[in-house]
């Protein structure tokens, strides 16, 4: 989800790479659950996110949608899922009664990141911490690779950098066309290919991303191509 806001307003200032420290490290929260809570849309999951999901929850992505724990909406002119918050606290669906994380061994990767956020520039992404998120007043420092707790995060890295590109080149398509019909399809294609087909769980992620992303490209080159016919 894009902001139209200045580093300053809303960070520290600073980017930070994966072997930085940063002022993250809240101790476990200590009964605080804010971020978990009234969240509007903005839990964003990705296809590495679904993943973890299924694994974790044992479930596809579309028993997900229909259980309610995750709902579709237009981010940036693309249709993508995020995790639904309910209720009259707007909690998370996965907050437990105690306030916890009930899914925290495979929590969606902007969950991971909170209080960091990720600034894109160049194809490339530095994190940021973003000063007006966390409540929690004492807040230690910690490598950044060890707080977005996942591994082999050469690969995340690129898968993110290469998804966030995907995102941008769909948003321009669909922002340029002026044809709902073609954007249509081509979020279709993205919701069908990175969401709705099953992943195999005990598979690794990357190589059915890579597969993923290659198919898309074709349907996503079909689809120009019949529109300029
Ligand atoms: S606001 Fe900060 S302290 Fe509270 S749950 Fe979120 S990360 Fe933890
Ligand atoms: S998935 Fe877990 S960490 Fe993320 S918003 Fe929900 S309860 Fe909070």
């Amino acid at each position: 989800m894009k902001r139209n806001v200045s580093l300053a307003e809303i960070s520290d200032g600073r980017l930070y790479g994966r072997n930085d420290m940063v002022k993250a490290d809240c101790h476990g929260c200590g009964g605080c659950s804010d971020c978990c809570r009234g969240m509007g849309k903005s839990v964003i999951l990705d296809p590495y996110d679904v993943y973890r999901l299924e694994t974790g929850l044992g479930k596809g992505f579309e028993a997900l949608l229909q259980e309610g724990a995750a709902e579709l909406n237009v981010v940036d002119g693309c249709i993508l899922p995020n995790l639904s918050m309910s209720g009259q606290e707007e909690a998370c669906v996965f907050l437990d009664g105690h306030g916890r994380c009930g899914i925290h061994e495979f929590r969606p990767g902007i969950c991971r990141l909170f209080p960091l956020g990720r600034y894109y520039q160049d194809g490339d992404y530095k994190y940021i911490l973003q000063t007006h998120e966390c409540s929690a007043g004492n807040r230690s420092k910690v490598k950044v690779s060890k707080w977005i707790d996942t591994p082999q995060q050469e690969k995340y890295h690129e898968f993110i950098c290469r998804w966030h590109s995907l995102l941008n080149e769909l948003e321009a398509l669909v922002g340029d066309c002026g044809d709902e019909a073609v954007a249509k399809q081509a979020n279709m294609a993205l919701l069908k290919i990175f969401y709705m087909a099953e992943y195999g769980t005990g598979q690794d992620f990357y190589v059915q991303f890579w597969e993923r992303y290659m198919r898309f490209k074709e349907a996503l080159q079909e689809i120009t191509d019949s529109r300029d016919l």
